[in-house]
């Protein structure tokens, strides 16, 4: 789970880690305030949304007085802004941080994440900041430097300064600088982040080293002990069909394709999104119902399924061994009566009571077109849709 700059830099303050002051604004009148608030000559206003690469796009300004933070205010809230984290359609501005202008003298990059080669979680340095990460590792790897970090014992101070030194940070504030590190990285472990991104970490010219960007990302497996994280959830950032499976405790992701998936299992779905590749397809979704789906459940995945405009076709891939064939049709066939199925769809059952399913489906009236195995019903999806 993702959550907001301004959410995620008071959730590291609390660990120590040195942020700007700020606060939220959700209209301009509310951000003059917020301003005010802050008494200090130059404020930045800043556009919350869940991705990054926002000064790029206009979705960072720097207000020197009053006015000018109403207008840029006016400007941001509203707008879509289009970076090169949101894809192309961007995303709506609803909220904005009023910060703290801060006298920057050089920006740095940090980052911790869970590293899947090591098992262990890195941080990782740059002198390189205010850059996207990504442009760094491309271009000039030997600029990036980690350490890999033992679970028992935690990030130690010689690494925090290894990393200090390597990038360069003034001598007189490494030790600030390993403090920075290792506030955020016990922020990191104590609420079970699997992302704390901090670009650019700054040293400003009064010798401060503080964050004044904060991307955090949460295990949602770990989300259950943390309900204060949870509670940050911003239901206007995700994807409304995400949502709504989350609901019907249906494993969906949606993707750029146009074939929509309906599948049990996450293996098979993997699966099916990559023979559907494999001919020559793209798939518009991952979607799991699980083992044991009711009818109900499958209604609902169809509806969530044909809600996406993206979809020219649907390919139904269901193994039946806990779920049954004929549960499967009848929600299939429920689902396509409420919604009215526009486009064409390709099932392929197999296992406990497949007889009764393909009678089923047989027999709805519905235009369903039947495949015989897997590679079968991938390529007609395929030449359905193309
Ligand atoms: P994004 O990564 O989405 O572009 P950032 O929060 O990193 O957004 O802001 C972009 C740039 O704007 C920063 O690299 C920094 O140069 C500047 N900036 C951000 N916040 C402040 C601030 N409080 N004071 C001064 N400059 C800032
Ligand atoms: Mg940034």
């Amino acid at each position: 789970m993702n959550i907001h700059e301004y959410q995620g830099k008071a959730v590291l303050k609390q660990y120590g880690v040195a942020v700007p002051d700020g606060i939220v604004a959700f209209s301009a009148e509310e951000a003059v305030e917020a301003a005010k608030a802050l008494g200090t000559t130059v404020v930045v206003v800043k556009a919350q949304i869940h991705a990054g690469g926002r000064g790029k796009a206009g979705g960072v300004k720097v207000a020197r007085n009053p006015d000018e933070v109403r207008s840029f205010a006016e400007q941001i809230l509203g707008k879509v802004l289009v970076t090169h984290q949101t894809g192309p359609e961007g995303k709506v501005v609803k909220r904005l941080l009023i910060e703290q202008g801060c006298d920057i003298k050089k920006e740095y990059y940090i980052g911790v994440v869970v590293d899947r080669a090591t098992g262990r979680v890195v941080m990782m340095a740059s002198e390189e900041g205010g850059t996207e990460i990504e442009e760094v590792a491309a271009h000039s790897p030997e600029k990036i430097f980690k350490e890999v970090i033992d679970p028992a014992v935690g990030l130690q101070a010689f690494q925090a300064r290894k990393l200090a030194y390597a990038i360069r940070i003034p001598d007189k504030l490494v030790s600030k600088a390993v403090g920075f590190m290792t506030a955020l990285y016990h922020a990191f472990i104590d609420k079970d982040c699997s992302i704390a991104e901090i670009n650019p970490l700054v040293v400003t010219g009064d010798g401060q080293v503080m964050a004044l960007d904060a991307k955090l990302n949460f295990d949602s497996n770990a989300l259950y002990r943390h309900p204060d994280i949870q509670a940050l959830r911003d239901l206007d950032e995700e994807d409304e069909k995400e949502i709504e499976a989350s609901k019907f405790d249906l494993s969906y992701i949606a993707l750029d394709g146009n074939i929509g998936c309906m599948v049990n299992g996450a293996g098979l779905a993997m699966a099916t999104m990559d023979i559907i590749k494999y001919y020559g397809g793209e798939p518009a979704n991952f979607l799991d119902v699980g083992g044991g789906a009711t009818a109900e459940k499958v209604t609902e995945a169809f509806k969530i399924i044909l809600k996406d405009e993206k979809v020219k076709g649907i390919f139904v891939n269901i193994f039946g061994g806990i779920m049954r064939c004929d549960v499967i049709a009848g929600g299939v066939i429920e689902a396509a009566k409420q919604v009215g199925l526009d486009r064409p769809l390709v099932v392929r059952l197999e296992g406990t009571n497949v007889e009764q399913g393909k009678r089923l489906l047989g027999e709805s009236g519905l235009n369903i077109i039947a495949a015989d195995s897997m590679a079968d019903g991938a390529q007609k999806i395929v030449a359905q849709v193309g």
